[in-house]
């Protein structure tokens, strides 16, 4: 019988009692005829604590010698583990990823899996033993013998990737959650269970700060097929099932570090409507696309720049025939928008463009890879396309281009990722199938607080300045998220320039602003703005995907609590907004409750 792989966070092994109610439960498992692999992460809050020991001998100590502390917690909860099964009476064998042979490459502190030799798991399974396996590590190759760590949260990323190589009948992630529910329990309490979830939004949540599951472990699951289910350790309940597509088969070997695209996918059938200079208060966006989704039109892309002066730019993208419609209520709505007519003299103004094409990059590979969306750019820009808007998801990047490079960009974007077909024409109702058609089209919403956003003011407006911008980016491993080009065109010196805005990770932020200032200057960029005090709410479902209206009933939500929104930007799947990082909590459970995702209290479920 194929084995089940089980994976158990800090929580659920943070004390000896934990620890011995989880042996209790793999002990449970073996009684029914399974062969139990568990995979194990440090105790408790024990990566913290060795996080904070090392800043406290070196400000920047060695990512090596990190690891080489880092993984140490791990190896005490497998031993514990081990002894308490064995207390039980249940042979067991603890195992460090170097000991199984969990094999990365040599990145300290964020290495891919490359492949896991299974030989000695089985072999202790075939002699009866439970395996326990020390999470978030590996070894760079039997002759090195380095060992790495996957980057924090890299447990579930173990877990995923051990069932995957073993085939296991499944892999459940134990963790202090009945599962994972509609956002984080801990910041809106009446949060509400899911009992299934698809992969694709299950991946966009957790890299939109749903931390229940690592991002990766995620992208392994829907690579390999592997049944996955996320469920709490106290209790006996069924938790949620995280379900994929049947995947094509591909080899175990290069693991995380398949081919980053699947396919190439192009939408000849959208026009673009930009309502430039709107003023830069609450609720404009929600009242623009309120009316918008009371006309039924399906909007796809929405992209809000960062603000010049007291006014944005919001640019959005709908069906063609839909178009005339669009551009009449943006037009309508236009000269309401002015409150202030001394600060801003100008009415908001209309743009539309009817001949436009959406070229995109699809696949989970490109999750936390920078270097991919950037080698998108550099093709394109090689090719002398410019590029109109950018959306980003983490298993697509789509750039709006001009309707006549349509082809063109879809034939270099093929030969560079090595895709030989462009297979879908149209929308993305087929590829982002619900895991139930009843399912309402918002699943769940999330909050990062741990990002910055940058803006770089006017960038020469042609072909090759995004390429170069988040190539460097790329280079120093810095993953870029929202990116937003404003609508707005300035002519600096006689050379029309944008605006560039994107969202990074906090910890990246000093890093981002010192690869960039020296270039800045060489490149003829403006200033270059970083805001660490923001915070991101999002959006998740698959359902909203030819949903009219949705968006709109999340910039109401913010509009109600007078929270301004300061970037808008959407995938198919998800929309974010970036507001202030004071509003970030009231501005998540606002959103929450606006799309009912409640748990019903039981008073309502007996009226
Ligand atoms: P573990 O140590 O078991 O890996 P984590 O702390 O990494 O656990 O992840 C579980 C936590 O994720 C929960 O305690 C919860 O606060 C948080 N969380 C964030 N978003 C969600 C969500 N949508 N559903 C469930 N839990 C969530
Ligand atoms: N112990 C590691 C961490 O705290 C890995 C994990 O728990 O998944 O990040
Ligand atoms: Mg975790």
């Amino acid at each position: 019988m194929a084995p089940i792989v089980q994976k158990y966070g800090g929580t659920s092994v943070g004390s000896v009692e934990r620890i011995q109610a989880v042996a209790q439960r793999v002990r449970k498992t073996c009684k029914s005829g399974n062969g139990v692999v568990v995979v194990v992460s440090a105790m408790g809050k024990t990566t913290d604590s060795l996080v904070k020991l090392a800043k406290d001998i070196s400000p920047n100590p060695s990512r090596r010698e990190m690891d080489m502390l880092l993984s140490t917690g791990e190896q005490v909860s497998i031993a514990l583990l081990s002894m308490a099964l064995q207390e039980l009476g249940q042979p067991a064998i603890s195992m460090t990823g170097a000991q199984v042979g969990i094999v990365t490459e040599a990145e300290y502190s964020r290495a891919r899996i490359l492949r896991i030799e299974t030989d000695r798991i089985k072999q202790q399974l075939n002699q009866g033993k439970v395996v326990v396996v020390a999470g978030f590590q590996g070894i760079t190759s039997r002759e090195n013998l380095e060992i790495t760590t996957l980057g924090r949260g890299g447990s579930d990323t173990s877990a995923v990737a051990l069932a995957a190589a073993l085939e296991a009948d499944r892999c459940e992630i134990y963790t202090d959650v009945p599962g994972i529910l509609t956002t984080d329990p801990r910041l809106v309490p009446d949060a509400r269970l899911m009992s299934a979830i698809t992969c694709d939004e299950m991946l966009e949540l957790a890299s939109l700060g749903a931390k229940v599951l690592h991002p990766r472990a995620v992208e392994i699951a829907r690579n390999y097929g592997v049944p996955l289910v996320v469920l709490s350790s106290w209790t006996e309940d069924p938790g949620t099932k995280v379900t994929s597509a049947t995947p094509t088969p591909r080899p175990l070997e290069g693991l995380e570090l398949i081919h980053p695209v699947d396919a190439v996918e192009y939408d000849r059938d959208q026009a673009k409507v930009a309502l430039l200079r709107v003023p830069d208060r609450p609720g404009v966006a929600a009242r623009l696309f309120g009316e918008i989704g009371h006309q039924e039109l399906n909007v796809d892309l929405i992209i809000q720049s960062i603000h010049e002066g007291n006014t944005n730019d919001i640019a959005f993208t709908v069906g063609k025939n839909c178009l005339v419609r669009a551009e009449a209520v943006a037009a309508a709505i236009a000269p309401t928008l002015r409150t202030h007519p001394e600060s801003a003299p100008e009415e908001a103004e209309v743009m539309v463009d009817r001949e436009i094409a959406k070229v995109s990059i699809a696949g989970a590979g490109m999750i936390g890879r920078p270097g991919v969306a950037a080698k998108m750019f550099s093709a394109l820009a090689e090719a002398r396309i410019n590029i109109l808007m950018i959306s980003t998801s983490e298993v697509k990047v789509s750039c709006v281009v001009n309707a006549e490079d349509c082809d063109r960009a879809i034939a270099i974007l093929c030969q560079t990722f090595e895709v030989s077909s462009s297979p879908v024409e149209g929308n993305a109702v087929g590829i982002y199938t619900a895991a139930d058609p009843q399912a309402p089209p918002v699943r769940g919403v999330a909050l990062d607080t741990n990002q910055a956003r940058i803006a770089i003011r006017h960038i020469p407006d042609r072909p090759g300045m995004a390429a170069k911008l988040f190539s460097l980016l790329a280079e120093k491993n810095i993953s870029v998220d929202m990116i937003i080009q404003s609508q707005r065109c300035r002519i600096l010196n006689g050379i029309p320039t944008r605006d560039i805005a994107f969202t990074i990770a906090l910890s990246d932020a000093p890093d981002a602003r010192k690869v960039l200032t020296p270039v800045a200057a060489e490149w003829g960029f403006g200033e270059i703005l970083v805001d660490e005090a923001i915070a991101k709410v999002s959006i998740v479902g698959a359902g909203m995907v030819n949903q009219p209206g949705v968006a709109a009933q999340m910039f109401d939500a913010l509009a109600k609590e007078q929270i301004n929104i300061l970037s808008v930007a959407t995938s198919e799947i998800k929309v974010s907004c970036v507001v202030e990082q004071s509003e970030g909590s009231k501005a998540l459970q606002a959103i929450h409750a606006a799309f009912n995702l409640a748990e019903i209290s039981s008073v309502e479920v007996t009226a």
